[in-house]
């Protein structure tokens, strides 16, 4: 937990320095507010009703002007309990998959993984490590507290196992020739303690690869993508923050790439060797974050404005407007903005998504077929790399719904 210490009072409200859970240097400086947000985005909810009364939180962003780091400030960890009954995977789109296939393939071959031993922590339903074992001709063990075996989600052929629980110090024992954590770290609170339990598990294994993946917070904050700000993301990276903390902890970064359209930060590190290496070029950050915290609050309150107004005034003039998308992204606008009827439905190619309801509004979430009975004005894309593969299916439906993204 982050140590939270009384400061001084401005503008009547209190004004509290925390320390930054990655360098430890404390900061007050808050650069985004939402009042009443989901603590859960991916999670399944079965009637509207329980949908609008799950629980909520406040998130307050604040930026560490030391090292670049984005953090919740008044997250509270109490509330997080996951459970086998979330649905954050992707994998049912093409895009999507094919992405996952190839960065599988590039792994395998960076890490040299073929016959290795591969320890993926926050596997999820454990489709990647699948697909890296069965690439690399590896072995895994996937450790998440959300882990379901599904029938036809791709079990089979690899030698891996899996472990239901969190991650933490009762596992510092495993061995692996390759560790990968993917769209984990940024949902860590006390991310400082969590790479150096890693760096301890390794231990004295010198040639052991690290590999994570992180959303890049550069770019949310760039973009003002405020769709990309909800309760479990407590932690955000830019690339320059990620290898910091890796390098503070003792790593060595030797990679540091952005893939998916910039939207994926991922970093390859071995432990690190006596000799410090040059800082990579993603890594000198640390100005441009300094600009874009400084302009973000007015950035994303105008960009909110934008959205709001367009949703409204599409609504008024009677057309029909759905989501194309029904996890975080969606969950975030649709309740950041407090739409309700202004939106009809959150459209998701899952079918573990379809026939639940988002938390928060309650929209319903609906397989595409279902746009037939109620065609849509506009569609709005959750994530612009999905455009095409959107636009396609709604070829294949044969509806002609104007189609925007955020
Ligand atoms: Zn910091």
């Amino acid at each position: 937990m982050n140590s939270i210490e009384p400061h001084t009072i401005r503008s009547g409200q209190a004004f509290r320095s925390v320390k930054c859970p990655c360098c430890s240097v404390s900061t007050s400086r808050s650069i985004y507010r939402v009042g009443s947000v989901p603590v859960h985005s991916c999670v399944l909810l079965g009637s509207a009703e329980e949908a609008r009364s799950f629980p909520r939180r406040e998130l307050e962003l604040a930026f560490c002007e030391a090292c670049g780091f984005v953090f919740n400030k008044v997250f509270d960890e109490e509330v997080m309990v996951y459970s086998t009954n979330f649905e954050e995977s992707q994998h049912f789109s093409g895009t999507f998959s094919g992405f996952a296939r190839s960065l599988a393939q590039e792994i395998a071959l960076k890490c040299e993984l073929a016959g290795k031993h591969v320890l993926e922590i926050g596997c999820g339903k454990g489709e990647f490590l699948r697909e890296l074992c069965v690439s690399a001709n590896a072995t895994g063990l996937g450790i998440d507290p959300g882990y379901r075996a599904d029938k036809g989600r791709g079990e089979g052929d690899a030698d891996i196992q899996f472990i239901v629980d969190f991650f933490g110090p009762d596992y510092r024992h495993l061995k692996a020739d390759a560790i990968l954590c993917r769209h984990t770290l940024e949902h860590i609170s006390s991310v400082a303690s969590f790479v150096r339990l890693i760096r301890e598990m390794i231990g004295q294994r010198a040639d052991d690869w690290v590999v994570f993946e992180t959303p890049d917070a550069k770019r949310v904050l760039a973009e003002s993508a405020f769709w990309d700000i909800y309760y479990e993301h407590c932690s955000y990276f830019s690339p320059g923050a990620h290898a910091r903390l890796f390098r503070q902890e003792g790593f060595d970064v030797t990679d540091l790439e952005l893939v998916y359209d910039g939207q994926y930060i991922v970093q390859y590190a071995k432990p690190a060797a006596s000799v410090a290496t040059a800082a990579l070029p993603l890594e000198r950050d640390l100005e441009e974050m300094h600009r874009l915290a400084e302009t973000f609050p007015i950035r994303v309150r105008a960009c909110q404005h934008r959205w709001q107004e367009r949703l409204r005034s599409a609504h008024a003039a009677g057309r029909r407007v759905v989501l194309w998308g029904g996890g975080s992204k969606a969950v975030s606008f649709l309740t950041t903005l407090q739409i309700g009827e202004e939106v009809s439905a959150a459209v998701d190619i899952n079918p573990y998504k379809q026939g639940k309801f988002t938390p928060g509004t309650g929209h319903p979430v609906i397989a595409p077929a279902e746009l037939i009975a109620g065609p849509p004005d506009l569609v709005v894309v959750m994530n612009p790399i999905y455009v095409t593969e959107v636009r396609r299916s709604l070829d294949a439906l044969g509806l002609h719904s104007e189609v925007v993204s955020v």
